[in-house]
């Protein structure tokens, strides 16, 4: 790899709209970004919503990309991503989405941007984000500042996570 190559683990949602089809569409989309080439993805799993229950299970999944793209970069193609699955922003937090894509990981890159906070902060403590990783990521993958994956999916909550 060149230097600026660096691994991105990219999370994916969707409850709205034809989840499965919407997260499969977005991974085959992911595969189009530039400067970048998709490496693997996980399985489909379906989750229970966090926070408000008064909307549909979660698709989700997670893909691992190689991208010489800078960080902000890549979340403005991720953001153009969502807007193309239209995205409605209601402002709800935890609601209903055709499309969620989070940058989990960069490298072992550590980012706080007033845009982009990398690791994904709540990364750790979801299994629809640790289980799919673990499908596709190293045994012995290091979240900056959380520690190992193996570790942390030892202590997750995994009630309410199925393959979909
Ligand atoms: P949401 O789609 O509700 O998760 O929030 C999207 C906003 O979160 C984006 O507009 C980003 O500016 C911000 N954000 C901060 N860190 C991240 C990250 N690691 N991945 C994706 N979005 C992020």
């Amino acid at each position: 790899m060149n230097e600026s190559r660096v691994i991105a683990y990219i999370g994916l949602g969707s409850n709205l709209q034809g989840p499965q089809e919407q997260i499969d569409r977005a991974l085959q989309e992911l595969t189009e970004l530039p400067e970048s080439q998709t490496v693997a993805h996980s399985s489909l799993y379906r989750s229970r919503p966090v926070g408000p229950q008064d909307q549909p299970d979660f698709i989700n999944a997670v893909a691992m990309l190689e991208t010489d793209l800078q960080a902000e970069r890549l979340l403005d193609e991720l953001l153009g991503l969502e807007d193309r699955h239209q995205r409605v922003r209601d402002g709800r937090l935890w609601g209903p989405r055709t499309l969620d894509l989070d940058l989990l990981l960069l490298g072992e890159r550590r980012i706080v941007t007033e845009r982009l906070q990398v690791p994904h902060p709540q990364m750790t403590v979801r299994a629809f984000v640790l289980v799919p990783l673990a499908e596709i990521a190293p045994a012995d993958l290091l979240i900056p500042g959380a520690g190992k994956l193996s570790e942390l999916l030892k202590e997750v909550d995994r009630s309410g996570l199925t393959l979909a």
